[in-house]
């Protein structure tokens, strides 16, 4: 069996949900200036510290 070693990626921990995440391909380029988990944690980087709920718009 192959064994991957994860703890070689770089981790980040998101602005928004304070949660980390891992670097992705997607992200090799862009990969010093990511601070979000995803687009809709950097999405929701403006909606203030009351607004955990507040619905997403759509379009
Ligand atoms: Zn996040």
């Amino acid at each position: 069996m192959r064994h991957v070693r994860k703890s070689d990626l770089p981790q980040k921990v998101c602005q928004t949900c304070g949660r980390p995440f891992t670097w992705r391909k997607k992200w090799e380029k862009v990969w010093e200036e990511v601070k979000y988990c995803s687009d809709r944690c950097r999405g929701s980087r403006n909606a203030g510290s009351k607004t955990e709920n507040a619905p997403l718009k759509g379009r």
